[in-house]
């Protein structure tokens, strides 16, 4: 299992780097992350988690740092600026800043060389930047505090390794004519996927399970591992199996999997109840038509969470009962039409 959080640096147009036309450092890095967790997802065993949600989030440094607890790499995505009056600037090419607390150059020195090779300029290396002096170096210093607010952050959490990859210079034209376009993004992610599998010993996902395969749950398992050890999206296999937030699943539970093809769109949700022989997905139930909200139990507590109704007691506060003696849901538990 390989865990990596993308901080795709700053906000949106409102309040990210905003340079030379039609560029926003901001927003492009946004996309950027989204492409790399594209490319990271292909790999056996990866999770990816974002510190931003939506291209308008822009979580504090010290939040976006903290995000990296357990995780295996944080990568923050940003682009350089060399001059802030708006000119063009001749400087070009990617910097690396790495952590003096948890130096990692093997790693820094592949990425350097990915990105360069991607965006047609050069690697000008590793470095590490000191809280108090502000003082840049080409080497880690012994007990020496980390400049950069996510870095600190991050590596003052579980997490092993904690960089910031500056892809190139939006102040050079050469370089911000790059970053503007879709395209080139998405190879960037791809290079930059592939240096990380290589350093990580990350192997494509190619087998992805045929289609109607089941998985039994063992115990210890969550959806992003099972995901990572079959090589689908758990999202999918939640999708599928009608599993919602809190995602809780149990141990012996069979879980269908789609052969990692994105689950069908659920069905609308009917206006006027549900009828003998729908088969529904539930969150909640009880043990009685009548038992109130507070003697819920949840569907992971039981030994499915989809049935299919066999009885209706009109007016009942739980009117429908499911596959006989299941248990019994309201219109307010059910999550929709179950899809296996
Ligand atoms: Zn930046």
């Amino acid at each position: 299992m390989f865990k990596i959080c993308i901080d795709p640096g700053h906000g949106s147009r409102t309040n990210g780097y905003i340079g030379h036309p039609g560029f926003c450092e901001g927003a492009q890095m946004f996309k950027l992350a989204q492409y790399q967790k594209e490319e990271l997802e292909k790999y056996a065993g990866v999770e990816v988690i974002l510190t931003r949600k939506t291209i308008t989030d822009d979580p504090s440094l010290d939040a976006r740092g903290k995000m990296a607890a357990g995780c295996d790499l944080f990568y923050s995505d940003h682009s350089n600026a060399a001059d802030s009056s708006g000119n063009w600037s001749s400087a070009r090419g990617v910097d690396i800043y790495s952590s003096h607390r948890k130096p990692n150059a093997d790693l820094c020195a592949r990425i350097g060389a990915a990105v360069s090779a991607a965006m047609s300029n050069s690697f000008r290396g590793t470095k590490y930047r000191d809280y108090d002096t502000g003082a840049t170096t080409t080497a880690p210093q012994a007990g020496a505090l980390d400049y950069y607010g996510v870095i600190r952050s991050a590596a003052a959490t579980s997490c092993t390794t904690a960089i910031i990859v500056e892809h190139g210079f939006h102040t050079n034209q050469q370089d911000v004519s790059f970053l503007v376009d879709d395209n080139n993004l998405r190879a960037l992610a791809k290079a930059e996927a592939q240096a990380i599998a290589d350093y990580y010993g990350l192997t494509l996902a190619d087998n992805p399970a045929p289609s109607g395969d089941t998985y039994t749950v063992q115990k210890g398992d969550c959806l992003s591992v099972i995901g990572a050890k079959l090589g689908l999206d758990w999202r999918d296999i939640a999708a599928v199996n009608g599993i919602t937030e809190p995602y809780t699943i149990y141990a012996g539970q069979i879980l269908q999997l789609s052969g990692g093809q994105p689950a069908p769109a659920p069905a609308p949700q009917p206006t006027t109840g549900y009828k003998i022989g729908d088969h529904v997905v539930f969150s909640t139930c009880y043990r009685s038509s009548t038992a109130p909200i507070e003697e819920h139990l949840t569907a992971a507590r039981m030994l499915r969470n989809h049935g299919v109704i066999t009885r209706i007691v009109d007016g009942a506060r739980n009117p429908y009962l499911l596959d006989d003696n299941l248990c019994w849901v309201n219109d307010g538990d059910i999550r929709g039409y179950y899809r296996g």
